[in-house]
């Protein structure tokens, strides 16, 4: 299946830009801009995220036979943010920034390399560790 490439992983810190669409302000990133919150999890296939606390949206529930929610009501859930929207904020600098990829060799036992990469602030230079 084609998925979309993205340095965004889930538990990261990001921050909503503005869409890169030309001049047009996308409805899916207007109201949230300059906001942050943790990536919950991110949508490859979609090249989407869903944003802990941004762009909550309303979901009805229908009148519901379980004894558990009687009555139906309104639950608040994430909706995902197009992912070009979103830019990794920086742990150390805490900047909204970009973010540069190092080749890291590590030695494994029994002598076998392995390369890992690690994401890097371009800011700054701290390494960008995964979160979870
Ligand atoms: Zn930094």
């Amino acid at each position: 299946m084609e998925t979309v490439r993205t340095r965004i992983r889930k538990n990261d810190i990001v921050q909503v830009v503005s869409g890169r669409g030309r001049g047009k302000i996308r409805a899916d990133s207007g109201q949230e801009r300059g906001k942050r919150g943790k990536v919950l999890e991110v949508d490859k296939v979609k090249g989407r995220a869903k944003v802990q606390g941004l762009k909550m949206v309303f979901r009805h529930l229908k009148q519901s036979k379980d004894p558990q929610k009687p009555g139906g009501g309104r639950i608040e859930r994430e909706a995902p943010i197009a992912l070009a929207n979103l830019i990794i904020v920086c742990p150390k600098c805490d900047e909204a920034t970009r973010i540069g990829v190092r080749m890291e060799k590590q030695e494994r036992d029994g002598g076998k390399i392995k390369t890992r990469r690690v994401r890097v602030c371009k800011k700054c230079g701290a390494d960008i560790l995964d979160r979870d």
